[in-house]
């Protein structure tokens, strides 16, 4: 791919809207503006940086295109550290690929998906972790997910990153000294090369951890309500979606299927799954559906298990909490408006320490949403103001993180001191992978591909 040609594409969604962007980059990119933008006030340069009011013209036959704003951005100041122009047309489809044309006829190309961002990483403007965070803020769906994507192309992953990478280069620079010199001849602190190594070693492994955390963020996280038929599960999935959509009857045994839906809480996806009834199976289609509920138990992040406060604690119950097991889970107590029947004791005897609701009241939901919560994140949200949501980046802290540790161990041991050198080399470089110091076109391809043109 040649870089010193001048890309062009339309930056905004396809369609009508109110205004179109277009986007030029390259040295051509005054030039072309100056062909088909006429400022208003029939000026012929453009100032950097400043927005103009006038008409696209097609430069063939001086016909006016359409009214809009134009302004030219003299590189490096700009994204992709080369000229950049932008033109805002207004939004559609006609007047958008007319002006493409134009730019097109004027030469320019049309730029590749993701071809913007590229420039911006090859020009070392961003690095390549914060090019991918740029996707990440463009496909986030909640201010939880953004927060960290708009964190991450600040460059706080590239930041903890580099912070880690200092350490373990300071642990070779002083490992290969005690290589390269007798050890009476040079003044190394061992000790100190085991510390640097043990605080990468922490920072590498707290990253890695938070891809958990970032999955749930950038995916969201499974939520199974299981409990047998009748207790109120259909009424609970409701309740938390607050919208009608699982259909609720008083027949036992009518969510055959599983029925999925999508909420957020506090900013993070969750994906309730509402199950068919486990219990005595009464036909071919319930024992289906019950199994498909027993498959997806060992899935799903969490289970809410409900019981019907109104009722005696049934075999069913039972059959429900020990296909459960040990997966974690939330016992969730239904019907709090009915007189209570349910023996309590039973619950407390497996340590059971339910939450109260009226699902048809949607009384309590609120604190079943709070508790879901704590329990999905746990504790490990505090003081992590970095999140790995992208498993290229988790396979490479991974990869480094075991290197340290092999590191950490030849170092301990008896083991000569080129090992950990060699695996500390290894470390580094894996980090350098993600931040884009090493890279191949393949590995390019792959993250820019993913990219909408324009971008
Ligand atoms: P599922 O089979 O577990 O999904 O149960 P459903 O949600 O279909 O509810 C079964 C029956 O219990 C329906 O008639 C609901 O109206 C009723 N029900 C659900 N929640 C409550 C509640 O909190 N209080 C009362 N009184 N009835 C409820």
């Amino acid at each position: 791919m040649e870089i010193n040609d001048t890309i062009c594409a339309v930056s905004t969604p396809p369609g009508e809207g109110g205004i179109g962007i277009l986007r030029l980059s390259g040295p051509l990119a005054h030039f072309i503006l100056r062909k088909i933008f006429k400022t208003s006030k029939g000026g012929g340069t453009f100032e950097s940086h400043r927005l103009y009011l006038g008409s696209i013209i097609d430069p063939d036959n001086l016909a006016i295109v359409d009214q809009a704003y134009a302004v030219f951005m003299s590189g490096p100041r700009t994204y992709t550290r080369e000229d950049v122009g932008e033109v805002f047309s207004h939004g559609g489809f006609a007047v958008q690929r007319k002006i493409l044309s134009l730019m097109i006829a004027a030469g320019a190309r049309l730029a590749e998906p993701g071809e913007f961002t590229r420039r911006a990483f090859l020009s070392g403007r961003i690095d390549l972790a914060q090019a991918e965070s740029v996707l990440d803020v463009i496909e986030s769906e909640t201010d939880e997910e953004l927060r960290y994507a708009v964190g991450n192309l600040r460059g706080a992953l590239s930041g903890r990153i580099g912070m880690v990478k200092e350490k373990l280069t300071n642990a070779l620079v002083e490992t290969e000294a005690l290589i390269d010199f007798p050890e009476e001849d040079v003044d190394v602190d061992e000790e100190g090369i085991g510390t640097y190594m043990e605080e990468a070693r922490e920072a590498l492994k707290s990253l890695v951890d938070s891809y958990h955390e970032g999955n749930a963020v950038r995916h969201g996280m499974e939520v199974l309500i299981a409990g047998r038929t009748n207790v109120g599960k259909s009424s609970l999935l409701n309740a938390l979606i607050a919208r009608q959509r699982a259909i609720v009857t008083p027949i036992p045994g009518t969510t055959r299927d599983l029925i999925e839906d999508m909420i957020h809480i506090k900013g993070i996806k969750v994906r309730l799954v509402d199950t068919a009834g486990i219990g005595l199976a009464r036909d071919e289609v319930e024992e289906e559906g019950m199994e498909r509920v027993r498959r997806r138990i060992p899935e799903a992040d969490l289970v809410l298990w409900v019981l019907d406060g109104s009722r005696p604690y049934s075999p069913e119950d039972e059959e429900v909490y020990r296909t459960i097991g040990r997966r974690p889970s939330l016992a969730v107590v239904n019907k709090l408006d009915l007189p209570p029947v349910l023996d309590q004791e039973i619950l407390r005897e497996k340590g059971v320490d339910p939450i109260y609701i009226s699902a048809l009241q949607e009384q309590g939901t609120e604190e079943v949403k709070q508790a879901v919560y704590t329990r999905l994140m746990g504790s490990s949200r505090r003081g992590n103001n970095v999140l790995v949501t992208n498993i290229r980046h988790r396979t490479g802290l991974a990869r480094a993180l075991e290197a340290v540790d092999r590191a950490i161990g030849s170092h301990k041991g008896e083991s000569p001191k080129e090992f950990t050198a060699f695996d500390l080399r290894e470390a580094i470089n894996l980090l350098g992978e993600i931040t884009g110091e090493a890279w191949t076109d393949d590995i390019l391809h792959e993250i820019f591909s993913r990219f909408c043109i324009g971008k």
